[in-house]
């Protein structure tokens, strides 16, 4: 068997290659971090560790050195392996098949757990499904790719973008996806300029995958089937709601004319029963829920009709399941198995996540306008007390992002802006407002925006102003990756 010794395997790119190797030789991780949270996937695996440093000996024996794109350009790195065989990332997407069927999701929201949802109805109906056990949001380079290539039966990836044109058609080519779940596209994740940019990069699934599942109750995702032979085209929608959930209605042109939408049913911002004078409508969904209220909704798959209890809330998670369902369906799972695996979902970590009770504090990953609207609506109908909102993000559209959730945000009772850009935005927020003193701070890493000291002031500034019935909702990801830590 050859032996193959991987350079920077604590990394997530490294760590994927590791295992893809593993399958046909034996492997050794070789990193200068002192412990991975993998070390049980890697042991599992039969993969060895040799953390702390580089060893050379190790390295001189080795038949072959894998190494992570990102020690590539590191000139260290390539003195300690000159004259060794090399394998890069590409040359593992070369020689690894795929050989499974594979689901790409993409979309503005709701990738991560549409894509944990239909993971679930999988392993229910008796797949191994890969994972790729990485703590990333969304998808870096290569993740898909690779996660597609590890051990099982049917691979579920998430495919995001940047908005660098090509970049999707890349991820979905070289992860081999077969079926393409379009979630939501939503105007406010980029400067509005860049929108139709946006439109386009979404839209480059569709060139690879052989069926495409579209949220039919987003006007433009919808209007990705044009051109397209029906049969290629599963959509997936909400048709009755019977309950009244707060809607954040927003404006939408036509695909087609550019002329403002009219809606005759709103669910949630965008999304809804719209139809254009020009003739354009939202199709006909053909796997649907109806009856949708606070906590049940009736599942309706080609002829076969059943009610959903799900664990997860709100309409958000309808659309999400929704999608999963579809892809579901396509890969011919029964719909026994897809309502059992949507019932038994536990949800995602920091999506909806309460962390305490009386108060209830809540954290959740909302980071764009849509985001916070649904995250805001699902609140709205679970909580009896006063709304708290502690305000971490910044967002990716700058501050006209970060004005437009300051104004969705005026729905609470109580705002405490926690980063430096929710505060500059806080002007526009109707409701009160109380400051902490750390926010004055700048803090920008990405899409982080808030230090964990203002996370904590915040909290802290929150729980002053909650009774036992209140709730206090933490957004964004500052919250995400901090609140957790304070309270533990
Ligand atoms: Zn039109």
């Amino acid at each position: 068997m050859e032996n193959i010794v991987v350079l920077g395997g604590c990394g997530t790119v490294g760590s994927l290659m590791a295992r893809i190797l593993a399958k046909k030789a034996k492997v050794t991780i070789s990193d200068t971090c002192n412990e991975t949270p993998l070390s049980k996937v890697f042991e599992a695996e039969n993969i060895k560790l040799d953390l702390g440093s580089h060893n050379f000996k190790l390295i001189r024996e080795a038949d072959s050195i894998a190494v992570a794109p990102s020690l590539l350009e590191n000139e260290e790195i390539l003195k300690l392996i000159k004259g060794k065989k090399i394998i890069t990332v590409e040359d593992i997407l070369a020689s690894f098949r795929v050989g499974k069927p594979v689901v790409g999701v993409t979309g503005t929201n709701g990738k991560t757990t549409t894509t944990n949802i239909l993971k679930n109805i999988l392993k229910v109906a008796g797949y191994k499904v890969p994972e790729h056990y990485l703590n990333i949001q969304g998808n870096t380079e290569f993740i898909p790719a690779l996660q597609a290539r590890l051990e099982g039966d049917i691979a579920v990836v998430e495919i995001g973008t940047f908005g660098r044109p090509g970049e999707i058609k890349r991820a979905a080519e070289d992860s081999e996806v077969k079926i393409a779940i379009i979630t939501n596209i939503s105007r406010d994740h980029l400067p509005p300029r860049e929108f139709p940019n946006y439109i386009e990069c979404k839209k480059e699934i569709l060139d690879v995958a052989q069926h495409i599942i579209l949220n039919a109750d987003d006007p433009i995702v919808a209007s990705f089937a044009e051109n397209l032979p029906r049969e290629k085209i599963t959509f997936y929608g909400i048709e009755t709601l019977e309950s009244n959930f707060e809607i954040f209605p927003e404006e939408r042109e036509c695909p087609y004319c550019n002329r403002p939408l009219k809606y005759k049913k709103r669910f949630l911002g965008h999304l809804g029963d719209y139809h254009c004078t020009c003739g354009y409508k939202r199709p006909k969904p053909d796997i649907k829920a109806i009856h949708v209220k606070e906590n049940s909704y009736t599942i309706k798959i080609g002829s076969k009709k059943a009610k959903i209890n799900p664990k997860i809330k709100g309409l958000f998670n309808v659309y999400n399941s929704l999608a999963a369902a579809s892809a579901a369906t396509i890969l011919g799972i029964k719909p026994e198995h897809i309502i059992k695996g949507i019932e038994s979902f536990q949800g995602t970590e920091g999506r909806y996540e309460i962390i305490k009770e009386k108060p209830r504090i809540i954290i959740d990953y909302a980071h764009n306008p849509a985001g916070v609207k649904a995250i805001l609506q699902l609140v709205k109908k679970d909580t009896k007390g006063k709304i708290i909102i502690i305000n971490t993000i910044s967002s990716e559209s700058g501050m006209e992002g970060d004005k437009e959730i300051a104004e969705i945000l005026s729905n609470a009772d109580l705002i405490i802006p926690a980063s430096y850009q929710a505060r500059k935005a806080s002007k526009h927020i109707k409701s009160e407002t109380i400051h902490i003193k750390s926010s004055k701070e700048k803090i920008k890493q990405g899409t982080l925006g808030a230090s964990q000291k203002q996370v904590k002031e915040a909290i802290q500034k929150g729980l002053e102003h909650a009774d036992k019935n209140d709730t206090l909702l933490i957004i964004g990801e500052g919250g995400y990756r901090y609140a957790k830590k304070i309270f533990t």
